[in-house]
């Protein structure tokens, strides 16, 4: 599942690793891919102005 989101006022978000289940917490916007601490799968990346996200939200926090 790929979820695309663009001008979140959120500041931080956690997404749950579709391999593994391990929940990350980082920020809702970057410039950088974010990756899975335990697997290494990547679990979310920068794409134009829009953060790509490769798995499932789990919390949002501001
Ligand atoms: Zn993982």
């Amino acid at each position: 599942m790929t979820t695309k989101i663009k001008g979140m006022d959120k500041s931080f978000i956690k997404i749950k690793c579709p391999d593994c289940g391990t929940e990350t917490l980082t920020y809702a916007r970057g410039s950088t891919e974010v990756k899975c601490p335990v697997c290494n799968t990547v679990l979310a990346k920068p794409t134009g102005g829009k953060f790509e996200i490769n798995g499932q939200i789990s919390g949002e926090f501001k």
